[in-house]
């Protein structure tokens, strides 16, 4: 073998090499319907092992461009996203919406930058990332070490304060901005093409919800979900295998034996302890990651239930 082909052959392996460190594997995506593409996240806790990878993240393909539904816990499943939505079109991201401030679907959105899209979000998102950004970042950096390499904070340069809607040329997305539920910065991405509805986590399937806004504001909104009779639902954890009000009313029976049961502890005069230790136990059985966010649950509603009328 001659020293120029030798030559040239190195010059291929290096250049395979270098292209490996910067193209990212695709997330495997589903068509969930025409132009609609979902990654349905693993249903675990954050941890380097799945790098962040655990809610449901989606992207919708118009005629003139794409917009992405919240980017994953790390910068790199968000570079895994966008390489997912180059497998289905050259089109740009015109819109990188975030459906609220938890750091598994917001982390990712700094893989998106370089296509300057548009980042939107709920009218208090900005507040939120201020307040709680740097911790959940430090967070990240302390638990994942490398593999958070290049996650940051990338808050909307438009706010939705109650409803607004993306044209992604011939086709449009209808966001809302929801009251305080699940979190106070809670946005639902309604395809109007093929009625698909984004609820992202005011709707959690087999896996425990978490209430991290109002528990009362919460169940309210149950029955203005299921009035939307959207033709299918992306919620933010698991999948709807059957109607949404099943998955509706999986949820609300989780949410109003918190709510009775906690108003009954402290109607008792029970401390916060004891209501942590004994509310809702028989509920376990039906939810995964029970053990690491039940008494979180409890300890919100009890601050929230304790100066009620
Ligand atoms: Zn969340």
């Amino acid at each position: 073998m001659g020293a120029r082909v030798r030559a040239e052959l190195w010059a291929g392996v290096l250049w395979s090499l270098a292209f490996a460190a910067v193209a990212a594997e695709p997330l495997p995506v589903s068509a969930v319907a025409e132009g609609v593409y979902v990654h349905w996240g693993a249903q675990e806790d954050s941890s380097p092992r799945n790098l962040g990878d655990i809610a449901n993240l989606g992207f919708v393909v118009g005629e003139r461009c794409v917009a992405v539904i919240d980017t994953g816990g790390t910068a790199e499943v968000g570079r895994r996203l966008r390489a997912a939505v180059r497998q289905v079109t050259p089109l740009p991201v015109c819109y990188v919406i975030n459906t609220h401030v938890h750091p598994d679907h917001i982390f990712g959105n700094g893989a998106f930058e370089a296509e300057s899209p548009t980042f939107v979000g709920h009218v208090k998102l900005p507040q939120a990332m201020a307040a709680r950004g740097s911790t959940y970042l430090h967070a990240l950096e302390r638990d994942f070490g490398d593999a958070a390499r290049g996650t940051k904070v990338i808050a909307p340069g438009t706010v939705v304060m109650d409803e607004a809607q993306l044209d992604l040329g011939g086709r449009v997305l209808k966001l809302r901005a929801w009251p305080t539920a699940h979190t106070d910065n809670d946005l639902t991405v309604y395809d109007v093409r093929t009625g698909t509805l984004f609820l992202s986590d005011l709707l959690f399937v087999e896996r425990i919800p978490v209430v991290d806004g109002s528990l009362k504001g919460w169940l309210a909104l149950h029955p203005r979900i299921l009035a939307l009779e959207p033709a299918r639902v992306v919620p933010g954890h698991g999948m709807v295998k059957g109607s949404l009000g099943g998955a509706l009313a999986a949820q609300e029976q989780y949410l109003s034996t918190l709510q009775l049961e906690v108003r009954a502890a402290i109607g008792k005069g029970w401390t916060l302890r004891q209501a942590v230790d004994r509310v809702g136990t028989p509920e376990g059985r039906n939810w995964l990651l029970w053990d690491s966010f039940h008494k979180r649950n409890v300890t919100a509603a009890y601050a929230e239930l304790e100066w009620e009328d």
